[in-house]
C-alpha cells in the first residue's frame, strides 16, 4: 500500500514536470505564434521594414546629405511605426525594385510606383496614397507645344517607368533613350541629347525648378495612381500595411506629409 502510495506521488511529481516543462516551452516552440510575437515584442526587437525604392525622385524620394527624405519616405515610416517597427531604405534603380521585392530582399517597394495590370502581374499593390501625372518637359522656346509634336522627337524617360513604356508604345523605341535616373535624362535634355523628357509631374516640377530654361508643356500625359508594391504571397503584410494606410488617411498624416513637400498652387 504504502509503496504504491509513493508511486502514485511519484507520477503525480513527474506529470506536474512534464506539464510545466510543456507549458513553458510551448511559445519557442510554435513558430506560428507570429501574433503574439509581434504584439507583444519589446522595442529592441521590433521588426526592420526594409523599403526598395530609387531615391531620385523628389519630392518623393530624395537625399538630403546622407539622409532619405520626401513624402514615400515619410509615409512608409509612419507605416512601420503603426506596425510597432521602424523603417529601412534600401536605394535602387527603380527597374530593381519589382524583383528586390519577389526576391525577399525588401519587404515592400515604394516608389512613386504606377500601378499598372502588366506590375500587377508580379506583385500586389496597397490601397493608392497618391496620384500622379505623366508630364512633358522641353527646353524653353523649343518647337514642342503639344504631344502631337513629340512625333520623330527624341524623347528621354527614366528605364522602366511608365513613362518610358507609354512613349515607347506611342512614339516607337526608335526615338526614346532609357536613363538610369530621372535627372540623367534631364541633363540630356539641357545638353540637347534628347528634345523631350517624360517623367512624372512632380519630379518635372523639382527638375524644372532646378534647372533654367525648361518647362513643362501645359497637357496631362497621363493620370496614374501610386501604390506600393508587396510580393504576391505576402498578403498578411499587404493587410497590415492597407489598414495602417486606412488609419494615416482617416488621422489626416497622409495628408499632412503630401502637404509638406507639395505646395498648392
Ligand atoms: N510613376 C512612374 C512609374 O511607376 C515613375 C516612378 C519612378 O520613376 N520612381 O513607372
Amino acid at each position: 500500500m504504502k509503496f504504491t502510495k509513493i508511486l502514485a506521488l511519484v507520477l503525480a511529481v513527474v506529470m506536474c514536470f512534464g506539464i510545466l516543462a510543456a507549458c513553458g516551452t510551448k511559445p519557442a516552440e510554435d513558430p506560428a505564434n507570429d501574433a503574439n510575437e509581434t504584439a507583444d515584442a519589446p522595442a529592441n526587437d521590433a521588426k526592420v521594414f526594409k523599403m526598395g525604392t530609387n531615391a531620385a525622385f523628389p519630392p518623393y524620394e530624395y537625399k538630403e546629405g546622407e539622409e532619405f527624405v520626401g513624402i514615400d519616405v515619410e509615409i512608409a515610416t509612419a507605416i512601420a511605426e503603426k506596425l510597432g517597427g521602424t523603417l529601412e531604405v534600401v536605394d535602387m534603380e527603380f527597374d530593381s525594385i519589382i524583383t528586390a521585392v519577389n526576391q525577399g530582399e525588401v519587404d515592400f517597394g515604394m516608389a512613386g510606383m504606377t500601378v499598372t495590370d502588366e506590375r500587377l502581374l508580379e506583385v500586389n499593390f496597397s490601397s493608392s496614397y497618391a496620384t500622379g501625372v505623366q508630364s512633358v518637359i522641353v527646353a524653353e522656346g523649343s518647337e514642342i507645344a503639344s504631344l502631337d509634336d513629340l512625333a520623330g522627337k527624341k524623347i528621354g524617360v527614366q528605364l522602366g517607368t511608365t513613362g518610358d513604356i507609354y512613349a515607347t508604345d506611342d512614339y516607337g523605341a526608335e526615338f526614346v533613350t532609357q536613363y538610369g535616373k530621372g535627372a540623367d535624362a534631364v541633363i540630356a535634355l539641357k545638353g540637347g541629347d534628347v528634345d523631350a523628357v517624360i517623367i512624372d509631374n512632380e519630379p518635372a516640377k523639382a527638375f524644372v525648378a532646378e534647372n533654367e530654361g525648361l518647362t513643362i508643356l501645359d497637357t496631362d500625359y497621363a493620370v496614374e495612381d501610386y501604390a506600393i508594391a508587396v510580393k504576391k504571397d505576402n498578403t498578411d503584410l499587404l493587410d497590415d500595411i492597407n489598414a495602417a494606410l486606412e488609419a494615416l488617411t482617416a488621422d489626416g498624416t497622409i495628408d499632412s506629409i503630401i502637404a509638406k513637400y507639395i505646395k498648392a498652387e
